[in-house]
């Protein structure tokens, strides 16, 4: 709660500017863009000169991008008819799929495992490359091949969260690095078990998840022979799985004024309270959850918007939390994520403020839609900034974070009730089965 006594909120704001929004977390900001549209891209070509192509369906500026390659080995083709099937999927909010059907149009037209230059471009990649030869032939060096440069170039360009490469015919999804928890949702949407194989020099998936280890890629390994189209729907609907964990939460931006004076205030807090001359919230490493204690949005985005002295400890700026989540589960956004909020006395120079729109713990805990939303909101935020699921915490654990610093001696030991340890170790505990926040930065 950001009160100890309800308030009726008298809304007297003169507006000096708006806290600016979060544009990483901002989704859907144009509706029209997000519609699935197809836009074919060369993306490189083959030895032989066939085109390497691309297709996004989502939209073009999606944060998170989900990569699908249907076939790389010319004689395991099965992967392209998920990868077909996918061109009229809608994926969800915030994402995009790049389809590439084929990364070895030779091999495929030849229908063999190398590519034109008898090169496997799985064993290709720069990362633990080393000479083979045979069924492994892995080129006269790392990334000699121009399909795996197009590849190289592509992924270095398109950032993707997640990479599937599609393989046959052993029938697993293989374990990699990479985020275990994107693997086993596959693997449990798609029926197909989780397997270590051998650790092969200079694929694909190795060398992304190295360069790259914020980002998932892994293989997976299809039956042999065409897939039949029971098994088409059901790889295409565990791709949008993978795609729905790792979208971004959408976030409504309700930014309260937030001009000069208020930003003067919050400094001369900050000074006052943490010997921290600044307004600004620098590298947070603590988010708080919090509840409301009102039954709607409206009075809370009431108390936050006037710079008055808040009545528990007459002092400005005005009180306000980064987001609060309301009982729907919509998210709202009044302030900056940039910018200092006092939500939490000893953390506010360094945490996120998160309400909640309710009466008791037990009443946020107990509604899924809003559970849903807070938790995706917070794992969000903890890979964005990097924050500890131990440093998740409710308002009522603030005195015990080690990050609590509070130069004023009467407020040392000053908190609220609201989400208590027990709570807390609840949350936690469903925020760690969820994607790791890298996933979701
Ligand atoms: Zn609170």
């Amino acid at each position: 709660m950001f009160l100890a006594l309800a308030v009726v909120g008298i809304a007297t704001a003169a507006a000096t500017g708006g806290a600016p929004g979060d544009a990483e977390l901002l989704d859907g900001r144009t509706p029209s863009a997000d519609r699935p549209r197809d836009a074919w891209t060369v993306i490189g070509r083959s030895v032989k000169g066939r085109p390497i192509l691309a297709l996004r369906v989502g939209g073009a500026r999606a944060p998170v991008k989900v990569v699908v390659v249907g076939s790389v080995h010319g004689n395991e083709p099965a992967g392209k008819a998920v990868v077909a099937r996918l061109r009229r999927a809608r994926p969800p909010r915030g994402t995009a799929l790049w389809l590439v059907e084929d990364a070895n149009p030779d091999g495929a037209a030849a229908g063999t495992r190398h590519n034109a230059n008898g090169v496997d471009l799985n064993r290709n990649f720069p990362y633990r490359w080393r000479p083979q030869d045979g069924v492994y032939e892995s080129g006269p060096g790392p990334a000699s091949e121009p399909e795996t440069q197009a590849i190289q170039r592509f992924v270095e360009q398109e950032r993707p969260r997640v990479t599937l490469w599609y393989h046959q015919a052993l029938h697993v999804v293989v374990r990699s690095a990479g985020d275990a928890k994107l693997q086993r949702v596959y693997s449990h949407l798609s029926g197909l078990p989780r397997r270590t194989l051998p650790a092969y020099h200079g694929t694909a998936t190795s060398w992304q998840n190295h360069d790259f280890p914020d980002d998932t890629a892994f293989v997976v390994e299809l039956p042999g022979g065409p897939l039949p189209a029971a098994g088409v729907r059901r790889h295409a609907r565990a791709v949008l799985q993978l795609a729905r964990s790792v979208a971004p939460p959408r976030i409504v931006q309700r930014p309260i004024p937030f001009g000069d004076e208020r930003k003067t205030d919050m400094r001369a807090y900050a000074g006052r309270h943490y010997g921290i001359d600044d307004y600004r919230l620098r590298d947070p490493k603590v988010i708080v959850e919090h509840y409301t204690v009102t039954d709607s949005f409206p009075p809370v985005y009431d108390t936050f918007a006037p710079n008055r002295p808040d009545p528990e400890l007459h002092e400005l700026p005005g009180i306000c939390s980064h987001y609060v989540v309301d009982r729907d589960g919509t998210i709202y956004q009044p302030v900056s994520t940039k910018i200092m909020c006092r939500h939490t006395v000893g953390l506010n120079y360094t945490a996120i403020g998160i309400e909640h729109v309710g009466r008791s713990d037990g009443q946020v805990l107990g509604n899924a839609r809003q559970m849903a939303a807070s938790l995706r909101l917070t794992r969000t935020l903890q890979g964005r900034y990097g924050i500890r699921t131990r440093n998740v915490i409710g308002h009522n654990e603030s005195l015990s974070s080690p990050f609590h610093r509070e130069r004023v001696p009467s407020l040392r030991t000053q908190t609220h009730g609201d989400m208590r340890r027990s709570t807390m170790n609840r949350y936690r505990a469903r925020l760690e089965r969820m994607p790791a926040p890298a996933s979701l930065r």
